[in-house]
Order: C-alpha cells, then structure tokens, then sequence
C-alpha cells in the first residue's frame, strides 16, 4: 500500500543535541531498533534547505513539487520544503509533540486510542478518509468532542497526483461534507504524494497541507517494540508524527510512550491548522 521508506539517519548537531537531551526517553526504546533501520527517517525539517519566504512577499514559499512523489518518498523526503513553515510558522524549541493519525475512524481501534489519549491528557489530530467518517459519523463527534483536531484524508484514498485537478477538488470537498463541523482546515494528502496542483486546490477550499517530520513505518508489519522505538526517536520539540490508527500495533506503542513522553515532560497537542476553535 505504502511505498517503501529508505530511513536516513540524522547527522545535524541539533538533532544531536536534542537526542542527548533526551536520552532518557530514546534511550529506554533505542534498543529495539533493528540495526539497518535509522532512528530517523531524514525529513525532519531542516533550517537552510527550508524556503521561508522571498523578500517583499508574505506568504511562505513551499516547494510542493520537490516532494511527496514515489521516488523522493523511496528516499526518505516525502515533505516539501517550505511545508511545516507554512504551516506552524517557525518550529518549537518547548517539548510539543503533534501526533497524527491516519485513515481512520475504525469501530473498535479509535474508539480505544481515544480513551487512552483521554488518560494522559493528550490530544492528536485524526486525517480521517471520508468513506469510514460517514460510516462512522458517531466516532468523529467524539473525536471532536474530546478536544481533537480533525483533518480532511480524501473520500476514497486515492493517489491525488493522479487525479484531474476538478476530482482533486471533489475528493476534498466530498470528505469536508462527511466531516461537517468537526472538520479543521487542514489536509493530508494519502500516501504523502502531493505537488502544486494538489496544493493550490486544497489550499482554495481553505485546507492547509499537512505533512510529517516523523513516521513511525506502521504501514508495513513490524513489532510493537519496533513502533516504540520509532516514537522514541521521533521525540524532538515541534515534531509532527505520523501513525495509522487502522494499526493495533501503533496504539499499543503510543500506549508504551505515553508515560515517558509525559516523565520527559513533553505535551501532546492538536495541529493549530486543524483546529475548529
Ligand atoms: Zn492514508
């Protein structure tokens, strides 16, 4: 379903600094990581590679084209540059997390991380796919109710980077119908494939592109072990996470991670972008 990530490591002092900081939270999971799998996938946002903006305009330049295709996600890099600026402003020094789930809502999957983030106080933003919230239109009012950030996954999943521009758009305006109220402005495009078209028709029914800084690869069939160790990694001020609901294994690593995250002293927090108030 997924292409296959290739995991870069990251080598920027920062990271380093950050990752010694944290030793005590990476370093409780950093043993479960396979040898041929790097703690990081290498699309953390870097500072000089990202476009902020040119001078004289006010709108953040993102590179929606130099990213989220097969081959640049078979690299590791499937978030365009200039994406996280544009969409949170300048990136966090305090212990935030924005942890995202994807594809949902599942009867019986959500409905339980729910509970579970309820426990620690903690809020995420769901990506939900249009198709299950309309089957499942009492699991997003409690999404919604708990104090969740609620954002637009397309009706079918599709590959919208093959889609016309009017389907991208019906994809999109299909699912914020589903969605209702509960329906933040924001988008994630399925597979992370997204260009300029896809951008600009998101961007005019006022959904802002999110992306990920982090995954946790629960796409393909690992460990539990081996998801915790990935959140443990992924554990860096302002970081966006990306995991899938649909996956039982990733609800018992955030289950795992939850209590260290709150001994480190980090807060999970809905994307401002997706919010509704
Ligand atoms: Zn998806």
């Amino acid at each position: 379903m997924w292409p296959m990530f290739r995991a870069r490591p990251a080598r920027s002092g920062a990271a380093l600094r950050v990752a010694a900081v944290l030793s005590g939270v990476v370093g409780l999971v950093l043993g479960a990581v396979p040898a041929d799998a790097a703690p990081d996938p290498g699309n953390a946002v870097r500072g000089p590679e990202v476009a902020v903006g040119r001078p004289g305009r006010d709108r953040p330049v993102v590179q929606w084209d130099r990213g989220g295709g097969p081959r640049q996600m078979a690299r590791g890099l499937p978030s365009p540059p200039g994406w996280y600026v544009a969409a949170f402003g300048t990136r966090t020094p305090s212990k935030v997390l924005y942890l995202t789930f994807d594809d949902g809502p599942v009867p019986g999957r959500t409905d339980g991380l729910l509970r579970l983030l309820d426990r620690y106080d903690a809020t995420a933003t769901f990506f939900l796919v249009g198709y299950r919230a309309a089957a499942n239109s009492g699991l997003v009012r409690q999404i919604a109710r708990r104090g969740h950030a609620i954002g637009n996954h397309t009706y079918t999943h599709p590959r919208l980077t093959d889609l016309s521009s009017g389907k991208v758009a019906n994809e999109l305006r299909r699912t914020t119908r589903a969605l209702g109220s509960a329906q933040g402005g924001c988008m994630r495009p399925p597979f992370g494939l997204i260009n300029s078209t896809v951008a600009r028709k998101a961007l005019d029914q006022g959904l802002q592109p999110i992306m990920w800084t982090n995954h946790i690869e629960d796409w393909r069939t690992h460990s539990v072990a081996w998801h915790t160790a990935r959140l443990g990694a992924a554990t860096k001020p302002g970081a966006v996470i990306l995991a899938h609901d649909t996956n039982p294994r990733s609800i018992k690593a955030v289950a795992r991670m939850l209590p260290e995250w709150k001994r480190a002293g980090y807060q999970l927090k809905a994307i401002p972008a997706c919010r509704t108030t």
